[in-house]
């Protein structure tokens, strides 16, 4: 009885997650986390029995993306790279997905604040990158403006430039604005949550994905200390990185 009890508890704790999916009985097996869904949603039939004993019997725990969820991005407004204006890049390669790290910067420029100023932003940006750095495209996969829209920079599915030794394996999102001096409002930190629930949701990012700031890659003031600062109080929050260079 007690255990039926604890049992409700943990998961009318936990049923509130995206999705409605419930947690799985061990909810880290083998190192992964799983969740109960319906198991003709589950990724590559990547599921275990025995672990969603309160369920039905078609709802098992999977540990992989669900794939019914995968277009579920309603918590964010995506703006598509046609839709602010952007440049044909000058190449591109393909990035590996899912990748485990997801790295946090600011532009520390200017920040916006509406559609229209946000998509000026973004434009200067890829146009600095372009022409005075020589890269091929924006160097960001995304940009959260402080409309809280993420505006889309080289995408999911292409290899970044915002951290050398990070590019590869992982998505780069940046914040307009200079989080030295300012403080991150609440719909940009949102934007950034949302944004990575989306890449998780449509298999971009891990489940267990970390989150990081520019500064635990390499040495530098990026993002800012005051988004910095917030990035570190949230659950999924990596610390510094195995290959930080300095
Ligand atoms: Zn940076």
């Amino acid at each position: 009885m007690l255990y039926r009890v604890v049992l409700v508890c943990f998961l009318g704790k936990f049923t509130a997650d995206a999705y409605n999916e419930s947690p799985c009985k061990d909810r880290v097996v083998d190192g992964r986390a799983g969740v109960c869904i319906d198991t003709s949603c589950c990724a590559h039939g990547d599921y275990k029995s025995g672990l969603c004993p309160t369920q039905p019997n078609h709802i098992k725990c999977c540990f992989n993306n669900d794939i019914c969820a995968a277009e579920d991005c309603s918590g964010v407004e995506i703006v598509s790279r046609s839709q602010w204006g952007a440049r044909n890049p000058t190449g591109s390669s393909t990035l590996s997905a899912p990748v485990n790290v997801v790295l946090i910067h600011h532009t520390a420029g200017s920040s916006c604040n509406s559609l229209s100023s946000c998509s000026a932003t973004v434009k200067s940006i890829q146009n600095h990158h372009m022409n005075n750095k020589k890269w091929s495209d924006i160097g960001y996969n995304f940009l959260i403006g402080g409309d809280g829209r993420a505006y889309e920079g080289r995408g999911w599915t292409k290899v970044g430039a915002h951290s050398p030794n990070y590019n590869r394996r992982s998505i780069g999102i940046s914040v307009t604005g200079n989080f030295e001096e300012d403080t991150p409002s609440s719909a940009v930190l949102q934007g950034i949550k949302n944004l990575i629930e989306c890449g998780v949701s449509k298999g971009y990012i891990t489940k267990s994905h970390t989150v990081h700031g520019h500064k635990d890659a390499k040495c530098t003031k990026c993002p800012g200390v005051h988004l910095y600062n917030t990035i570190q109080t949230w659950t999924n929050y990596g610390g510094k990185l195995p290959d930080y260079k300095c």
